[in-house]
């Protein structure tokens, strides 16, 4: 690695919401600026403004931050080479067009839609498999290679409408080291004459994301695998601009698959296969309909960030070792380039579930309380901060999403109605009915601070020897008479918080109706 002060950028372009890839993206960024002191950047592409997104930009920042991804240089921020927006940036472009022009390496094109559409049939027509606008097609068309000198200059000074194509060379090999694939090699053939500037003045992502990596002095392109094809344009770019020497090193990412594998991970593929592809709810619009939409985010459907970042980190990487589970300052520490595979990642949201319930569990039962008290409030239920937090220290080995607390642990605040039958069939009958009940005179008041599982575990003990019964006979029926359910946490730790007198009436209550 170069010698060079490391600073990377991820670049998104506000199109709409950023796709979990894009996070992955961002992370890998993140994580090998912080692990080799460098900075991390955050450019908005947005040259593209008929596909602009209100609200993207926003949605981008939020999802950022939600994850935990921490920017030095941003347009929020600003930084030593702002602004950050590249539409704010349209005037820097020009001028390395122009340069491009004077040096021979690009040119002027007329083509209006017609007469490109007339080439694209005339090649369709002569079976040429990929119409493009090349190295052999631009001898055919209108443009400053073509037409004479002052032709090209009346034009020009007619206002005659021009966008500026690269002027890529005929038979040129063209390699280039990526970190995570090696060498590249890519015949200049296989690369057209792309637009570098737009009829309105706009340059295109290609021309602005070379210049604004150069100006902005970027060590490393980090990005997604679907760039590729465009890298080697960029490495003529950087030759033909006379970067070459501090031209960024490139790493191009695997690809996320869909969960079978057959294919890309999109982002209508959320919606299908029923898990989000977003951090973040999204509200956007149908394109067709017009109608208002809403994607699912891991945010709202109870990821917790933690478990998102340990779960993208590893969709692409590993540290080599067995640990699976990594904080954000451990992934920091543990990443490495090196390390990053290129082949396929498959995403499969089993896994992210699993990193959830193990970050759930990790987390204080005060920070989790607040998501039960929540919905006992929708529900109207009134609950103390320390009831709720020993109910979720109960609950969280139990769960897998926060959300999960009241549907799993109603019962601590509601008594049950129903009891689980299957259950009943079995354990429940006369003697252990009657055990219940003198378990239940023997529970001690309400008021009594020593009523904890333990003690209420020895004076169950104690009942059922005196019943003649031994406890592993009622056990299961005095979960049910309370809980009215056939599993649930250790059944002493509940009775503890549910409280003596609140156990014992729904010991009764159960008695009467089960007889
Ligand atoms: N604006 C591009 C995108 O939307 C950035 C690609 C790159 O990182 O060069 O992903």
């Amino acid at each position: 690695m170069s010698e060079r002060p490391v600073r990377v950028r991820f670049a998104p372009s506000p199109t709409g919401p950023l796709h979990i890839g894009g996070v992955r993206t961002a992370l890998y960024n993140y994580l090998l600026a912080r692990k080799l002191g460098g900075t991390m950047i955050l450019r908005i592409e947005d040259t593209d403004q008929n596909r602009f997104v209100p609200g993207a930009e926003d949605y981008i920042r939020q999802s950022l931050e939600w994850v935990g991804i921490e920017l030095d240089e941003s347009p929020w921020k600003g930084g030593p080479h702002a602004p950050y927006r590249q539409s704010e940036r349209k005037p820097i472009y020009r001028e390395y067009a122009d340069q491009l022009i004077r040096d021979g390496y690009a040119y002027y094109a007329f083509d209006t839609p017609e007469e490109l559409d007339a080439m694209r049939e005339r090649l369709q027509a002569a079976k040429v498999p990929n119409p493009q606008y090349n190295s052999i097609t631009r001898t055919q068309m209108r443009n400053s290679l073509t037409l004479p000198e002052n032709e090209t200059q009346a034009l020009l000074d007619a206002g005659a409408p021009y966008v500026i194509r690269l002027k890529v060379p005929r038979k040129e090999e063209i390699r280039f080291q990526d970190l995570i694939r090696g060498w590249v090699v890519v015949h200049s053939s296989a690369v057209d004459d792309k637009v570098l500037m737009k009829s309105d003045g706009m340059p295109t992502y290609h021309l602005a994301n070379i210049v604004d990596d150069h100006l902005m002095e970027i060590s490393h392109v980090i990005r997604g695998e679907e760039w590729l094809p465009s890298a080697p344009l960029h490495v003529l770019l950087y030759r033909y601009l006379g970067w070459e020497k501090t031209m960024p090193q490139f790493a191009h990412l695997p690809l996320l698959l869909k969960p079978d594998g057959t294919g890309k991970l999109s982002k209508r593929d959320g919606d299908r296969l029923g898990f989000p592809v977003f951090a973040l709810e999204w509200h956007g619009t149908d394109p067709e309909t017009g109608e208002p939409t809403v994607s699912r985010g891991y945010r709202e459907d109870g990821y917790l960030p933690e478990a998102l970042v340990n779960f993208l980190a590893f969709l692409g990487w590993n540290p080599g070792t067995s640990q699976e589970i990594f904080s954000m300052p451990e992934l920091i520490e543990a990443f490495s380039i090196d390390r990053v595979s290129k082949s396929p990642a498959k995403f499969d949201v089993a896994k992210a579930k699993w990193y959830n319930e193990h970050y759930l569990r990790a987390k204080p039962d005060a920070e989790l309380a607040p998501y039960l008290l929540a919905a006992l409030g929708e529900h109207g239920i009134e609950c103390s901060a320390e009831k709720a937090a020993q109910v979720v220290g109960v609950m969280k080995e139990r769960v897998s999403f926060p959300q999960d607390f009241w549907q799993e642990a109603k019962y601590f605040f509601e008594a049950p109605t129903e009891y689980d039958q299957a259950v009943i069939a079995k354990k429940w009958n006369a003697q252990v009915s009657a055990a219940l009940g003198a378990y239940a005179d023997a529970l001690p008041a309400d008021s009594e601070p020593s009523a904890n599982a333990e003690v209420l575990k020895s004076i169950f003990n104690q009942t059922m020897e005196a019943q003649g019964l031994k406890p592993g006979q009622v056990l299961q029926a005095l979960r049910v008479a309370v809980t009215g359910a056939g599993a649930g946490p250790d059944l002493f730790e509940t009775l503890a918080i549910l409280g003596t007198g609140e156990v014992a009436q729904r010991l009764r209550a159960a008695r009467e109706r089960l007889g």
